[in-house]
């Protein structure tokens, strides 16, 4: 049976994640983008809430809900402001390839300081020369004893300068490709690891996005994560069918924003005597506005769903990201249009809203990447 409503529990968590919104984001979304501010505090009362880190299970100090919950609570987050679930959601993505290939000593420490004490962590795996394509990594982690010793740098690293630990995936075998790539659990006070300045981004600038270099940095072999040195690579892309359902969330709910602000501008601006949204060009704009929207939460529900159901959601969760990150960009940038020049100021939300859409077409796997997931799942078999 398909059922589009959701359980009594579902909806008071969206109703929770809502009032924070509210309550704690809103206000403040203005003030942090442009001061590029790092909303720590509101972080900090989100994790109290119960509203991060949702998929960390109990046996780990978490909550233990579905991906379907997870998408539900960062729609709204990202309505709130989309830097702020940003910032807030790279803690998540770190742990997914703990959830997904940590041992339970490594669970136990890691997930539990997530759950437990708000620990702050981040997911390191581009580079200055590869970002969509990931093998051609050079970071290098050479075994010596007890230890692994690594060396190389990582770009573009969301949440960098707050996370008390980091996973870093690296080169093991750098001749065997993919298979020459092993994940690491970092301590963020790693001798010989550095942090570079905070990225001075288009949108999203609550968001604190570094470099990190590692030089001659020593991580305890115990601290391998994956399985195996060679099931580094699998397990962190598996990462991404855990987190894309919920950027998919965040970007739909950054579109029903700008899309809600649009509308309510619409009926009170009045052109040729009569209100914006009378006119027939504006309220069809509004009306695609809406459809994308809708057509945005479906696929991000439909991959979060596969997920729960314990079906492969790599297809599911590629459609979801790419249609909804677009969409985001689409129905923002219509909004701008709508409110016409006070758009284009930043006197209005809607202009940090577009800057914030562009972003979510880039990281967790570009547009582009996206498709060829896709056109890699519907022709595997032919
Ligand atoms: C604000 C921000 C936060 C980020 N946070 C993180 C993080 O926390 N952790 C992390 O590891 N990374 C993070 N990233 C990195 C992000 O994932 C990469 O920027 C992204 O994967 C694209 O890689 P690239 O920038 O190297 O672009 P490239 O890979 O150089 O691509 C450039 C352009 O070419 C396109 N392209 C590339 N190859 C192909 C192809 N084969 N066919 C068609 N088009 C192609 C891409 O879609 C893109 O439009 C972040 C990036 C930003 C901007």
């Amino acid at each position: 049976m398909v059922n589009f409503q959701l359980d009594e529990m579902q909806e008071m968590l969206r109703e929770l994640a809502h009032e924070f919104a509210v309550d704690e984001i809103r206000p403040n979304a203005e003030h942090w983008d442009l001061n590029s501010e790092y909303p720590k505090d509101v972080i900090n009362a989100a994790h109290e809430m119960g509203l991060l880190n949702l998929h960390i299970s109990e046996d780990y100090g978490g909550p233990g809900l579905g991906s379907m919950e997870e998408v539900l609570v960062n729609e709204e987050l990202a309505w709130g402001d989309p830097g702020f679930a940003t910032a807030a959601y790279a803690t998540s993505l770190a742990c997914a390839p703990l959830i997904t290939g940590a041992t339970h000593e490594q669970k136990d420490k890691y997930l539990r300081m997530v759950a437990e004490d708000g620990a702050l962590a981040s997911y390191a795996v581009t580079e200055p020369g590869a970002g969509s394509d990931v093998a051609a990594c050079k970071t290098v982690a050479v075994r010596d004893g007890d230890d692994y010793i690594i060396n190389g740098s990582k770009m573009w690293i969301t949440g960098a300068g707050k996370a008390d630990w980091f996973f870093v995936l690296a080169k093991t075998d750098p001749n065997a490709g993919y298979k020459g790539m092993s994940g690491f659990i970092v301590d963020s006070n790693s001798p010989g690891l550095s942090l570079g300045k905070k990225e001075n981004n288009m949108g999203q600038r609550c968001s604190d996005t570094r470099s990190i270099t590692f030089d001659d940095m020593r991580v305890p072999a115990e601290n391998l994560c994956g399985g195996s040195e060679s099931g580094g690579w699998m397990n962190a892309m598996k990462a991404f069918d855990m987190s894309r359902p919920n950027i998919a969330a965040h970007a739909t709910g950054l579109s029903r924003a700008a899309y809600e602000h649009a509308l309510q501008y619409s009926g009170e601006r009045q052109t040729f005597g009569k209100p914006l949204h009378r006119h027939q060009a504006i309220q069809f704009m509004l009306a695609d506005m809406k459809t994308k929207i809708e057509a945005s939460r479906m696929l991000t529900w439909k991959s979060a769903a596969d997920s729960d159901a314990g079906i492969s959601n790599t297809e599911s969760a590629a459609h979801a990201k790419r249609f909804a990150a677009d969409t985001a960009m689409e129905v923002s940038t219509d909004a701008v249009q709508v409110f016409g020049g006070y758009g284009y100021s930043e006197e209005y939300p809607v202009a940090r809203l577009m800057r914030g859409a562009k972003v979510m077409q880039i990281y967790e796997g570009s547009s582009q990447v996206q498709r060829m997931i896709i056109g890699r799942e519907i022709t595997k078999d032919l």
